[in-house]
C-alpha cells in the first residue's frame, strides 16, 4: 500500500534530479512569462477588483485570492498560470504516483487540488486522463492498473528524470533499465469479440487502438495482459474494416481489422502529453503478434530468464519466469514451448531440479 498524502502542502514537493529545472523554478518562469499570471498579481498587489479579462479568466472572486510572495492562492491552494509544460508536470507525475496509480480523473484531480488550482482545472485533468495511453491500452482490467508501476513511472523530457520526494518516503520515478532477452510463448483458448457498435467513421492517418481480446492468449502474468494494442495509424479504409499500419511486433500479421475490434485515439492534451504517451509505448515491447499453425494471431512475451522449476500437484512441471519488470511468476512447462535453449541452460546448471519436459526431450532427441 502506497503512504498516504499528508494535508500540509509542504509534504509534496515534486523536484527534477537529472536537470537543474525544478517545480519550483518552473512555476516562477510561469508566472514570470505568462501575461495573464502578470495581470492577477498586479490586481492583487495594487488591490482593484479583478480587470474584466483576468475576471473572465480566473472565474472566481477577488476576495477569495491572495498574495504570498508573489504568488497567487486560492482558498490556500497556489494558483498555476496557463503553461502547458507546467501543468502536464504536475497532472502526469499525480496521476503517475503512486497514491494515485492512474487512477481516474477524481482521484487525480483530488491529489492535486490538494496543493494547487487553476481555472478549468477538473476539465483539464478530465483531458490529460482521458488521454493517457498508459491507462488506455489496460481499461477494464483493475490488475493490470495495479501492477503497471513501472510504466507509469516513465518521465518526459526536459525533465529526464524526475522524482517526488514525500516525507513519508515513496519510491522514485525514475526511468527503469530493461533488456529483453528470452521470448515466452503464450497458447490457447480463443476468443471472440463479439460487441457491435455504431463504429466511427475512420480515416487514413487517425490512430486507433486495436482491441486484443481476439489475439489468442492465456494471460501468462495478469500485468501482461492489456486489452488494447497501439495505437496504429489507419493506411486504408473500408466500409466495415480498416488497413493499420502495423509495427514490427506484427510481423506477417493481415493488417485488415473489422471495425469491431478499433476504438480511435484520444488527442494528448498537451504536446507534453504526447511525449509520455510515446514513452509509454516502450512498455510494449516486450509484446510481440505472430500467426500459429491455424492462422490465429497469438501473443508472445518477452522474458528475462528462467530460475526454477517444480512438479505442481494439478499443473504438472512449472517454470519460475522473471519477467522484464523485476516481477516473477510460476508458469507451466507448455508455455515455454520453443525456448528449447532457455530449458537447456537451466537444466545443465540446475542438475537436480524437475524436468524437462517430454516435448523438450523429443526435440533434443532430434538434434
Ligand atoms: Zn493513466
Amino acid at each position: 500500500m502506497a503512504p498516504e498524502l499528508l494535508d500540509n502542502p509542504d509534504d509534496l514537493r515534486l523536484y527534477a534530479v537529472d536537470t537543474s529545472e525544478d517545480l519550483d523554478d518552473l512555476i516562477d518562469a510561469a508566472y514570470n512569462t505568462d501575461p495573464m499570471a502578470k495581470k492577477v498579481v498586479k490586481a492583487l498587489l495594487i488591490q482593484s477588483l479583478w480587470p474584466k479579462t483576468v475576471k473572465r479568466f480566473m472565474r472566481v472572486s477577488f476576495g477569495d485570492c491572495e498574495l504570498r510572495d508573489g504568488r497567487v492562492f486560492y482558498h490556500n491552494k497556489l494558483f498555476i498560470p496557463a503553461n502547458d509544460h507546467l501543468r502536464s508536470q504536475i497532472e502526469y507525475c499525480t496521476h503517475a504516483l503512486p497514491a494515485s496509480d492512474h487512477q481516474g480523473e477524481a482521484k487525480t484531480a483530488e491529489l492535486i487540488k490538494r496543493h494547487y488550482w487553476w481555472p478549468g482545472l477538473y476539465r483539464e485533468i478530465g483531458g490529460f486522463v482521458g488521454a493517457c495511453h498508459t491507462c488506455r491500452r489496460a481499461k477494464g482490467l483493475k490488475e493490470s492498473l495495479q501492477g503497471l508501476l513501472h510504466s507509469l513511472t516513465v518521465p518526459f523530457r526536459p525533465w529526464a528524470s524526475i522524482s517526488v520526494d514525500y516525507i513519508t518516503g515513496l519510491p522514485e520515478c525514475s526511468r527503469h533499465g530493461v533488456v529483453y532477452k528470452h521470448i515466452f510463448v503464450e497458447d490457447h483458448e480463443l476468443y471472440a469479440n463479439t460487441r457491435r457498435g455504431d463504429a466511427p467513421k475512420y480515416k487514413i492517418g487517425d490512430l486507433v487502438w486495436l482491441s486484443s481480446e481476439n489475439i489468442v492468449t492465456q494471460r501468462p502474468s495478469k500485468k501482461l495482459s492489456d486489452k488494447w494494442l497501439g495505437p496504429f495509424a489507419v493506411s486504408r479504409t473500408y466500409k466495415r474494416a480498416c488497413a493499420l499500419e502495423l509495427d514490427r511486433r506484427f510481423n506477417g500479421i493481415f493488417p485488415v481489422f473489422h471495425h469491431s475490434l478499433l476504438r480511435p485515439v484520444e488527442e494528448p492534451r498537451t504536446r507534453e502529453q504526447a511525449e509520455i504517451n510515446k514513452d509509454s509505448q516502450d512498455d510494449q515491447e516486450g509484446l510481440i503478434i505472430v500467426l500459429d499453425k491455424r492462422g490465429r494471431m497469438q501473443r508472445k512475451w518477452i522474458f528475462d530468464k528462467v530460475t526454477n522449476s517444480r512438479m505442481h500437484q494439478k499443473e504438472g512441471l512449472q517454470y519460475y519466469v522473471e519477467w522484464q519488470d523485476g516481477t516473477a511468476s510460476w508458469q507451466p512447462a507448455r508455455n515455454l514451448q520453443g525456448c528449447h535453449w532457455i530449458l537447456y541452460e537451466f537444466h545443465r546448471n540446475n542438475k537436480g531440479k524437475p524436468g524437462p519436459p517430454g516435448w523438450y526431450r523429443k526435440k533434443e532427441a532430434l538434434e
